[in-house]
């Protein structure tokens, strides 16, 4: 059996694993490149395999680093079956017509359009709950566990030739509102490990909340506004369960709530679909007809128009907007406006990548571009780091150790993550290797 590192190596982006047995070829994920311009270059790259020769590709979650490919493989030649679980599938769909449309604007050409989106779409055609087996044909299996991490998020169980692979997707943090934690794999003869942060211990989550809470009645008794960069997925919806958490507990100062997101929006429909999945207590919370994502407070502003009424002159508006990393979408109007306002505030949530505009505020430039144009940065930034969709090491290291791997490969990170969860796993007897991308390994 041949697996091959096709993307996620050695970085954080482009997850897309080829494995090649008894006579199948799958991909576990075919997930898009992001970040900087030479990591990007890496969308245009040939294949390290033939698209049309793929028999499967099995989904982990529905981000676009995940999946964010899969047009292009079509676009290839790609004819065989997407395999996921179900609300996988569901976001898959507004995740990647959304990404269609970015790559339709796309100045140096398009990778894909919104009909190779389309096509794409209609490969969706198992879909499995967690725990339960799925017939790939000639002997090989696969089963989705819960990754936590986001809304249908998986690891991927794949058993072939008698050996079994696990790839972990990417694993969710503990203690999640809206996510159960990660379940425990089985026993592996392989283990393809994410190493986000490989080396980091997360804040617990109330330190968060409270740091969020003060960052609004500091913002809103100077009479600014709150602008929050959010992710579209998971984060989003997180920031609206902690906001009415603070309301019903008459904590939140008098404001208004605005989703500036389309696809926030588009999103946070599903999430409400999928409710009876969350963990208690917000299930409970959803059974009751309480919701936190419709209570009087908050408002989604749909259209352009719609988000040019939000009426940031009166102060105390909340507005949580993508894109996440502040590298396109409506939240760089938002910037443009609230930046140079000493009274405003800016809170990020998430991740900041090297090299985006969210990475430049948040480190504390003078002055950025926005838009085209240059922007003072007069007002307060604040970073609530403890809110991370991603394991920590003492959980990547736990999960792991959980499988008894007979070989484990770390992937979906950038150096210090990968190099010090090497130690990590070596401390416990657990041997690791940090793949190449485009590397092959036999198993
Ligand atoms: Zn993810």
């Amino acid at each position: 059996m041949k697996l091959t590192f096709a993307g996620a190596a050695e970085m954080v982006t482009g997850s897309c694993f080829h494995v090649e047995a008894g006579g199948r070829q799958v991909l576990v994920d075919c997930g898009m490149f992001q970040g900087l311009p030479e990591v990007e270059e890496r969308n245009y790259e040939p294949f390290p395999f033939e698209p049309r020769d793929i028999d499967w590709v099995l989904l982990s979650h529905a981000h676009l680093d995940h999946l964010g490919l899969i047009p292009r493989l079509v676009r290839e030649g790609f004819r065989g079956k997407i395999a996921s679980t179900v609300p996988t599938k569901e976001i898959a769909r507004i995740m990647l017509m959304d990404a269609a449309k970015v790559q339709e604007e796309e100045e140096n050409g398009p990778l894909y359009t919104a009909d190779d989106a389309t096509v794409a779409l209609d490969r969706f055609q198992l879909t499995g709950e967690y725990g339960e087996t799925l017939p790939l044909g000639n002997g090989m299996e696969a089963v989705f566990h819960d990754a936590g991490h986001i809304l249908g998020a998986a690891f991927v169980e794949l058993r072939v030739e008698g050996k079994t692979l696990v790839f972990s997707g990417d694993l969710g943090n503990r203690g999640k509102p809206l996510v159960e934690d990660p379940s425990y794999p089985p026993k592996a003869d392989v283990v393809v490990l994410e190493s986000t942060y490989g080396d980091r211990v997360h804040r617990p989550a109330e330190e968060s909340v409270e740091a969020l809470h003060q960052a609004l009645v500091e913002t809103f008794e100077a009479g600014g506004n709150v602008i929050i960069p959010s992710f579209a997925l998971e984060r989003t919806q997180e920031v609206l369960y902690i906001l009415f958490k603070l309301w019903r507990q008459g904590e939140l100062p008098r404001c208004r709530i605005f989703l500036d997101s389309p696809l926030a929006t588009a999103a946070t429909k599903i999430f409400d679909k999928f409710a009876d999945r969350f963990p208690e207590p917000a299930r409970k919370l959803f059974r009751k007809k309480r919701d936190p994502f419709d209570f009087e407070l908050l408002e989604y502003t749909l259209t352009r128009q719609a988000s040019k009424r939000i009426p940031v002159d009166d102060g105390r508006c909340i507005i949580i907007a993508g894109s996440g990393m502040c590298t396109g979408g409506r939240v760089l109007h938002h910037l443009r406006r609230q930046l140079p306002q000493p009274n405003s505030s800016v809170v990020f949530v998430g991740f900041q990548a090297v090299g985006t505009l969210g990475r430049e505020i948040s480190e504390g430039a003078l002055k950025v571009e926005v838009m085209g144009s240059i922007v003072p940065v007069r007002c307060r930034i604040w970073k609530i780091d403890g809110l991370s969709a991603h394991a920590d090491q003492p959980i990547l290291t736990d999960w792991a150790l959980n499988a008894d791997p007979g070989q484990v490969y770390l992937v979906h990170g950038e150096e210090a993550g990968l190099a010090t969860l090497a130690k990590k796993l070596s401390d416990h007897g657990v041997a690791s290797r940090i793949p190449r991308w485009q590397e092959s390994v036999s198993v």
